[in-house]
């Protein structure tokens, strides 16, 4: 994708989000930008319909409810490697949400012994020992972000 349509395909779901946590989110997406990534919005809200059809799919866990649904939330790729994301991407991600105040699943469903050592890196700021522990071991969800609300 080059830069203009990157740039509109961004701003665009950028748009969908709930005003309350869009420049949240934009400020993901900048900083991503300047640590020396393509960062690319997949998808933003998404209708009950969808939502119920993802679930049926199996790509999802919620059948209701999930935050897509409520404009909270925002699904990347890393556009240099679209169907696989880095682990500098994916930890560099996970940091940049942490301060913006947003979660991604990076950590879902890790074993808590796990997931304990990853969250440290998440909240110090160490996205390349980060990246280096997900390598071997990660949560279901790394790519997506939510403003809990
Ligand atoms: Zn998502």
């Amino acid at each position: 994708m080059n830069n203009a349509d990157l740039e509109a395909r961004n701003r665009n779901l950028l748009a969908e989000l709930d005003a309350t946590v869009r420049e949240a989110f934009d400020l993901v997406l900048v900083q991503m930008e300047n640590a020396g990534h393509r960062i690319r919005a997949q998808e933003a809200y998404r209708t009950p319909a969808r939502q119920r059809e993802l679930f049926l799919a199996g790509l999802t866990k919620r059948v209701t409810g999930g935050l897509h649904t409520r404009r909270l939330a925002l699904d990347v790729v890393d556009d240099a490697h679209p169907d696989n994301p880095s682990p500098q991407f994916m930890a560099d991600l996970a940091v940049v949400a942490f301060r913006q105040g947003l979660t991604t699943g990076l950590l879902w469903g890790l074993p808590r012994s796990l997931a304990k050592e990853r969250r440290d890196c998440i909240v110090f700021g160490r996205a390349t020992q980060l990246a280096a522990l997900i390598q071997f071991k990660r949560g279901w969800d790394a790519s997506h972000i939510e403003a809990t609300p």
